[in-house]
């Protein structure tokens, strides 16, 4: 497929996106605060695309169990990352206790669950973290950390690789001044590095510690990509690239987005690196590199409030696990119900798409512009059609004041 210049393509999509966001039922809003879910690259894969089995995955979405859950300990963060869901700190309130947070986890332990991810906000500098890190694994629990680096000193590095805890560092770009802008910090490039250093100190990356980058394709970083990607290869970091989500503070942010088109192009073009410096084969499709994201067949995320949601981009409440428990709530959606059989509900071009058994895009993308979270991914570049603008919607927040997320 032809590739416009950028500069063509950038102020196309652009006006395109801001007729659409005139609208005062539309917006675009980008997710990824923390990234999301369980990205696996395929080399730690067994049967299929996750860390766990195809059978595994199938028994859990039959039975209504988990293999992993995310949980966000708290929204506070000291980065404004302009593509972030985190609401400003005085919107934070009723968040959930350390108490909550174990009891939350023990009940996706009981259903199931091996793994939590640890979202935020900011985990490194919440208080509770390194107490609620060594509960999860005196409880037999694999934990993987999301972390923009602000509070990994040198003790907390330690402590992470005496836990085992798979470490995935946000980072963008090798320009300081750009990483500066896209955290929204004007120290961020030096703290990210300096958490790099710490970790590697500490004895990141080996074969029982894992560690990843995990890096939003913006239009501003697009073109060093390929490059970054190289680098983490070669430093036996996983690198976890993905498309930001349309969601929350961001929707004022349409500097950042790339076309379907130019998207294609740079998973081709890192496939192909992949493939050529490292023996590494897999196909592509959104929303990440070298990677799937169908994890509503077995995982689920619980809010710093308490809510529980398909998956941060998702933001429809299934349920509070303050008022039901998350048993109930997982067996009683329909929502999620509906995801586990998306080869029967998935909507339009992704339904007849010859990689419709492996992939589904990306559901928050889908919900987050359309407002159903069947529709096909409108992000993808086999469902792009120039000729017929994104429609993107306002998506009422699970849990947020309105105008948070
Ligand atoms: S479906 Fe999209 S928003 Fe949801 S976890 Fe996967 S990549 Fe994130
Ligand atoms: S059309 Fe849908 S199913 Fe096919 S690759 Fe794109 S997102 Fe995946």
């Amino acid at each position: 497929m032809a590739v416009p210049n950028e500069g063509v393509l950038a102020a196309g999509f652009l006006t395109e996106v801001v007729n659409i966001c005139k609208s005062a039922f539309a917006y675009w809003v980008l997710h990824s605060n923390n990234a999301k879910a369980v990205f696996v690259t395929q080399e730690f894969t067994t049967t299929g695309n996750f860390e766990f089995s195809a059978e595994a995955i199938a028994q859990a979405a039959r039975l209504n169990r988990l293999l992993s859950m995310e949980i966000e300990f708290s929204l506070r963060c000291n980065f404004r990352c302009p593509y972030c869901y985190a609401p400003r700190e005085d919107r934070l309130r009723d968040e959930l206790t350390p108490e909550e947070i174990r009891a939350a986890v023990l009940q996706a332990k009981a259903l199931g669950a091996v793994k939590i991810i640890v979202l935020g906000g900011e985990p490194s500098i919440y208080p509770h973290t390194p107490e609620l890190i060594r509960f999860m694994r005196t409880n037999g629990l694999t934990v993987e950390m999301f972390t923009n680096g602000s509070g990994v000193t040198d003790d907390l590095a330690e402590m992470l690789y005496a836990q085992q805890v798979r470490v995935v560092l946000k980072m963008n770009t090798f320009d300081e001044a750009l990483q500066n802008r896209l955290s929204g910090h004007a120290q961020a490039y030096r703290i990210i590095q300096s958490a790099l250093s710490r970790l590697k100190a500490a004895g990141y990356p080996s074969s029982d510690h894992f560690l990843a980058v995990s890096s939003i394709i913006c239009r501003q970083n697009i073109a060093e990509l390929p490059r970054l990607w190289q680098w983490l290869r070669e430093q036996n970091i996983a690198p976890y690239f993905e498309i930001i989500t349309p969601q929350a503070n961001a929707r004022l942010n349409e500097w950042l987005y790339v076309a379907p088109p130019e998207l294609e192009s740079l998973f081709r073009a890192i496939a192909d690196l992949d493939h050529r410096l490292f023996g590494k084969t897999w196909k592509i499709q959104p929303p990440l590199i070298g990677n799937k994201c169908m994890r509503h067949h077995f995982s689920c995320l619980v809010t710093a409030r308490g809510e529980v949601q398909p998956c941060v981009g998702v933001t429809l409440s299934l349920g509070n696990i303050r008022r039901r428990p998350l048993a109930d709530i997982l067996a009683g959606s329909q929502v999620l119900q509906d995801l586990k059989n998306h080869r029967q509900t998935i909507k339009g071009p992704c339904a007849a798409c010859n990689r419709a058994s492996e992939c589904y895009g990306c559901r928050g993308a889908a919900f987050q512009i359309t407002g159903d979270y069947l529709a096909s991914d409108p992000l993808c570049w086999r469902n792009y059609r120039p000729d017929q603008p994104l429609r993107c919607r306002v998506v009422a927040p699970a849990d947020s004041p309105p105008g948070v997320r």
